[in-house]
């Protein structure tokens, strides 16, 4: 063999697990530093049947990086930024999205995709995931900004595809009625071979480097938080900078982000820093960028918030350092308040991921709201999707909070949603995802990846349940 193969369970132990804290199990850890060394490494594991997961920052909240036997293959010396042009850049997979993001930056361009977590996932996972983040409402996710990609196929092969590369003969490409959100869930019905490598989990190839698409950046932006006295108040304003924004991308009232905060994540944020307007049921965390003159924006912005009943007294618009300063410690105080719950509770949180059509946006939050444990409930409104977070107590409160998010994954397919929007499937949510696209379509990916990937070495367990017998 001519790679190196880490068999150190300490060294392992370190690579077992993600964000979702499930722990798997690997007989080997290799880091390859080139394509080639991937190319040998794959064609090893396909002739032996052994499983191979593709690991990278790990900040997967399914499982999907975590292994169940086999071996284990880091992206994190793959991590080079190979060159940032006027309209695109290229970097290898294992490259921190949030470094070539600031790269791209000091150049004057932008690659608008951005997870929270941005800062630490890598490239490559942020397309084998299809990620998305606050500014999806504005710019999508990342699909439409990947333009070509250099993969390494499950038998090994090291594939060049754009979008122009045609799809080779007998690959069964899947085709289904993809719900009409933003959604992550499962292999898109693939418009060109390119989209099948996006949003695939480390299943139908290793992403070793990519081209992506830059536009340009905003020359400003300004950020506001406005309250509201009712979750009914917050969602008006959202219909209507929504609409606002898809009948001129350019306009005054055009928001890149429109993000939700309920009056349980209010309670947390007073209690950490206070500052939260007595009278306020909810709040919208929104940006704008900046297109001619920015009094235009603020009177446009002013003017919906006031029409929508938002308490426009109390509207922090971060114009000025000691206000930036307020909005950023209230939206900061919300996380860390979870996390000291979670810690308190000595339980995990349980999170969803769901979207939904504009029009069952309400309906879809009054589920949210029944919970029938302690919750909080915030997330990517503009789009329909927001992470409902189940904060059990117990382990009796475990085992409801989770039975409770699959009866709201079964209410958000019946509402024309998706199961995933944006973290994925990976091998937590694998039933709600057979719920989602029923037994033919789940027979159809099968079909694909035993194509691609004869023994079902790679990322074996995400997405799809192994063959019988593996
Ligand atoms: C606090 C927090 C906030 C988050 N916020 C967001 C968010 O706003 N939006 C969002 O979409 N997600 C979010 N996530 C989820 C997660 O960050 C993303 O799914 C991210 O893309 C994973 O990147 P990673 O480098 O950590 O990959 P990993 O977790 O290591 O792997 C994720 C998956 O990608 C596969 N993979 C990794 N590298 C490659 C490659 N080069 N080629 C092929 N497959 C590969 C792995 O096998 C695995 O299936 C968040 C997670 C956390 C913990």
């Amino acid at each position: 063999m001519s790679f190196d193969l880490i068999r150190d369970p300490e060294i392992l132990a370190g690579y077992l697990t993600d964000a979702s804290n499930v722990r798997g199990h690997a007989e080997a850890l290799v880091r390859p530093h080139t394509a080639a060394q991937i190319v040998r490494i794959v064609r090893h594991c396909q002739e032996t049947a052994t499983p191979l997961t593709v690991t990278a920052a790990r900040t997967s909240t399914t499982a999907a990086p975590v292994p169940q036997g086999g071996w284990l293959l880091s992206m994190e010396a793959l991590d080079r930024i190979e060159a940032i042009e006027h309209d695109h850049a290229i970097a290898q997979g294992g490259v921190r999205l949030g470094a070539l993001q600031d790269a791209i930056e000091a150049r004057g361009r932008l690659y608008p995709p951005d997870p929270t977590s941005r800062r630490d996932c890598t490239l490559g996972a942020s397309i084998a995931t299809n990620a998305s983040g606050a500014r999806s409402f504005r710019y999508g996710p990342t699909r439409p900004w990947v333009t070509a990609l250099q993969v390494v196929l499950p038998t090994g092969e090291l594939l060049e595809v754009d979008r122009d590369t045609p799809v080779p003969d007998g690959w069964p490409l899947p085709s289904w009625p993809e719900p009409r959100v933003k959604t992550a869930a499962g292999y898109a019905p693939a418009r060109t071979l390119l989209d099948l490598f996006i949003g695939q989990e480390g299943t139908l190839g290793i992403i070793t480097r990519a081209t992506v698409r830059l536009t340009e950046l905003p020359a400003s932006v300004f950020a506001l938080l406005g309250f509201f006295p009712s979750r009914d108040a917050a969602v008006a304003f959202v219909q209507h900078a929504r609409a606002s924004a898809r009948a001129d991308p350019y306009g005054p009232l055009s928001p890149r982000c429109l993000e939700y905060l309920d009056h349980h994540c209010l309670a947390l944020a007073a209690g950490r820093v206070g500052g939260i307007p007595e009278g306020a049921r909810a709040a919208l965390f929104c940006e704008q960028e900046i297109y001619g003159d920015e009094d235009d924006h603020l009177e446009a912005w002013l003017g919906a918030l006031s029409d929508a009943d938002a308490l426009i007294d109390d509207t922090l618009l971060a114009n000025d350092p000691p206000t930036q300063a307020r909005l950023h410690a209230l939206r900061h105080a919300i996380p860390a308040g979870i996390n000291e719950r979670v810690v308190h509770n000595g339980m995990p949180k349980v999170g969803t991921d769901l979207a939904v059509p504009d029009d069952a946006l309400i309906e879809m939050m009054e589920a949210y709201e029944a919970a029938p444990l302690p919750h909080v409930l915030f997330g990517h409104v503009g789009d329909n999707h927001l992470h409902l977070n189940l904060l059990p107590r117990n382990l009796d409160e475990l085992q409801q909070a989770r039975a409770y998010y699959d009866e709201l994954a079964r209410r958000a397919i019946a509402l024309g949603g998706t199961v995933s929007a944006e973290h994925g499937i990976g091998k937590l949510k694998r039933h709600q995802l057979a719920w989602m696209v029923g037994p033919q379509t789940l027979a159809g990916f099968h079909r694909l990846k035993v194509r691609l990937d004869p023994a079902e070495i790679l990322g074996r367990g995400n997405i799809l349940a192994p063959s019988a017998g593996l």
